[in-house]
């Protein structure tokens, strides 16, 4: 029987595989290009080229594409065939250096934000050699950056790789001065992904799920989440096979999907793989998503990657799980055994603390969408508030250092950093709180505010910005000082009573926790609206700017595109429940009230006498919601109208003001139908269909 080890990676162009097939000089100048950054020579890149069409043609692959993750998120590939035309009608399978180094796909149809009508509509898209080349559905697929003809980023991976660079470099001096060896410092993620599985013949039957990802429209089932007894919870047969294919699918191409397991929400699961260097995990967490959609095809099943598929059953997040560490595999975010290594430690985790403070917005902003707005604040998910959980004991020691008092569990006196060892801070304590948006889980932050679908390359992009631009600021302090040990030991406390109110380690679900964050003068950005238009403040244009991760330029584009993604995802949700309302909802409670009425009719022309009471007030009952649902769907109709009058931003805060609390309130009209209409009647599967399928 073949083993895990067998085929595990095994679509996989790695290093393993470059190792055996490139001729020696070749695969070390490759292995210095992904290393250090060096610029391919184009000879090294045919020999390349020419190893990998071969290992993939031997897989039976017949094309190549240049695999890239344009601004909506999602990935995108254009498809080569290997073949040219030979003499005599014959065929010769070629790819060159050239090719795999550059693409010219036209980026005229992806989302630029402007940035095409001042600049060429051409885009090209240039291989990231660090992250491996795969074979996906007979094709070998090479990891790109995509930019527009003049170089402008129209792509996540660009902004995200200089993100790496950016932080790399400034996290280097600082290791320097402590004494660290470190020639480069990556960042790692491992993020864990939830979603939803229902039966595919169900989800075909629902335009809302097939349009917008989500339901629109659906009472509450009679069970929902509240006996708790889904999570961690025996999975269904049949889950448990499409797990295992899935499992399977991911080893195939290298990635190491690690946990799988059911979550809270009925058919709700989650799979976490193991963390990895951080450009491979987003794109790994790219291909995850993909995978997870077609094998759930093969079982049955549809997959639902919305941040919310069902009202009032939670919802679906990721957890982007993030450290640094050096090349080596040293995790900065290890609290050390030495007092070196733990003056180094509280160093970068005081430079999180104050990163996270001083861009509450970008990160807020980093993880705003149409479909994460109905998650954050809504106690199943973080807040809108950014705080960050460190947990008791550490807080107790950064209080102490601030406080200048001795450390609680330590000897009576004074704790000098760089010169005594911390007290041991116990991982497993760490980790309680499930409530906070940004919590310190012994070794690394977990970001928690990440909706299921999302890219997690921009929140990345902004977590290792602002974290590089903290160091930056660090630095001179630091170098320039006389006496180093001190200055480490001041610039931590310093950092820390400036940013403390930052920390949180409470109950960040209460409404006690938004009064006092405001008392703090913490943001609430409580709509992705909101957030968008922090984007573009003169302190986020700087950071950005200051590490040439995306340009001023760049920024409007974002600000832009991101605007225009969330009115048109109103938008197109709007137009589908103006669609199911009229042409299914309607019709079927017209003929379930007409055969009431009927019945009442045919009923008393037998006996007049008959009073026909449950009939009759089941039949105003009707009446009344109809009625009040018609009315709504047409107001619904002439909002939705009425937006051609704003554009942008203004656009964006209309459909969240106007329009979605018009669909709210048809909504209400809907689903108070649903439920006392006849089961036959209703025109889509219910919420208990759909969540307590066998
Ligand atoms: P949980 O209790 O949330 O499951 P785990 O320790 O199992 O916590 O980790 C969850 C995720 O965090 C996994 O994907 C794991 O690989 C990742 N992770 C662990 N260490 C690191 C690290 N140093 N950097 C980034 N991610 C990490
Ligand atoms: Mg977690």
């Amino acid at each position: 029987m073949e083993t895990v080890t067998d085929y595990f990676g095994s679509l996989v162009f790695n290093d393993a595989v470059m190792r055996e097939r490139l001729p020696k000089d070749i695969y070390k100048a490759l292995k210095r290009t992904i290393e250090e950054g060096k610029d391919l020579d184009i000879n090294v890149a045919n020999s390349v080229a020419n190893a990998m069409k071969n290992w993939a043609l031997e897989k039976g692959c017949t094309h190549y594409t240049h695999w890239f993750q344009p601004m909506t998120g999602i990935t995108a590939e254009k498809h080569e065939a290997f073949i040219s035309p030979a003499e005599g009608g014959k065929v010769l399978l070629e790819f060159s250096g050239k090719e795999l180094i550059k693409g010219e796909p036209d980026a005229s149809s992806f989302p630029s934000g402007g940035l095409r009508a001042t600049f060429e509509a051409r885009g090209y898209t240039a291989w990231d050699p660090t992250s491996y080349a795969f074979i996906k559905d007979e094709t070998l697929c090479i990891p790109t950056a995509f930019c527009s003809y003049s170089g402008e980023v129209l792509d996540k991976k660009t902004p995200l790789l200089r993100s790496m660079e950016a932080l790399s470099t400034e996290a280097v001096k600082i290791l320097k001065l402590f004494g660290t060896e470190a020639k480069r410092v990556i960042t790692t993620v491992g993020p864990e992904q939830e979603y939803f599985l229902i039966d595919k013949a169900d989800y075909a039957k629902r335009k809302d799920l097939i349009y917008t990802g989500r339901t629109l429209l659906g009472a509450r089932a009679p069970k929902g989440q509240e006996m708790e007894d889904h999570y961690f919870g025996a999975l269904r047969t049949r889950v448990s096979e499409y797990m295992q294919d899935l499992d399977r699918e991911l080893w195939k191409l290298g990635i190491y999907a690690k946990t799988s397991h059911n979550e809270v929400a009925p058919c709700q699961h989650e799979l976490a793989p193991i963390f990895t260097t951080t450009n491979i995990a987003v794109d790994n967490n790219q291909l995850t998503m993909e995978i997870m959609k077609k094998v759930a095809e093969r079982h049955g099943f549809a997959c639902l990657l919305h941040e919310k598929p069902f009202a009032g059953v939670n919802g679906s997040g990721k957890h982007n799980n993030w450290s640094i560490s050096t090349e080596k595999g040293t995790n900065l975010l290890e609290p050390g055994e030495s007092p070196k290594d733990n003056a180094q430690f509280l160093l970068f985790l005081v430079a999180v603390l104050k990163a996270v403070d001083e861009y509450q917005d970008l990160l807020r902003m980093s993880v705003a969408s149409a479909g994460n707005d109905h998650r954050l604040g809504a106690n199943e998910a973080p807040p809108a508030i950014v705080s960050v959980f460190l947990g008791d004991e550490l807080t107790e020691i950064l209080d102490a250092i601030a406080e200048g008092k001795p450390v609680p569990g330590r000897s009576k006196e004074k704790m000098r950093l760089g010169v005594h060892v911390l007290p041991a801070i116990p991982k497993d304590t760490t980790d309680r709180n499930r409530t906070s948006p940004f919590a310190f889980t012994g070794n690394k932050f977990e970001f928690r505010m990440l909706g299921s679908s999302f890219s997690v390359a921009e929140p990345n992009t902004v977590m290792n910005t602002i974290v590089a631009k903290e160091l930056r600021e660090f630095y001179p302090i630091l170098s320039e000082a006389e006496d180093f040990t001190s200055a480490v030991n001041d610039l931590v406390r310093d950092t820390y009573i400036a940013h403390r109110h930052i920390v949180f380690n409470g109950n960040n679900y209460s409404s006690e926790w938004v009064a006092e964050a405001e008392r703090r003068g913490l943001m609430n950005l409580s709509s992705s609206p909101e957030a968008y238009d922090t984007l573009l403040s003169p302190k986020n244009i700087e950071v950005f700017g200051e590490f040439g991760i995306y340009s001023s330029i760049e920024l409007h584009s974002r600000y832009e595109i991101l605007n225009d993604e969330y009115s048109k995802t109103i938008h197109i949700e709007a137009l589908t429940m103006i669609d199911m309302i009229n042409r299914q909802v309607l019709p079927a409670v017209m003929e379930f009230s007409g055969d009431l009425a009927k019945g009442i009719a045919a009923k008393r022309s037998i006996l007049p006498e008959m009073k026909t009471e449950a009939e009759n007030s089941r039949l105003a009952e009707i009446e009344g919601l109809e009625n009040n649902l018609y009315r709504e769907t047409k107001n619904l109709e002439r909002i939705v109208a009425a937006a051609e009058d704003y554009s942008g931003s203004s656009l964006a805060h209309y459909y969240r003001n106007s329009v979605i609390p018009q669909m709210e309130s048809v909504r209400s009209y809907c689903d108070a139908l649903e439920l006392i209409v006849g089961q036959k009647n209703w025109p889509y599967p219910t919420y208990g269909e759909m969540l307590f399928y066998v």
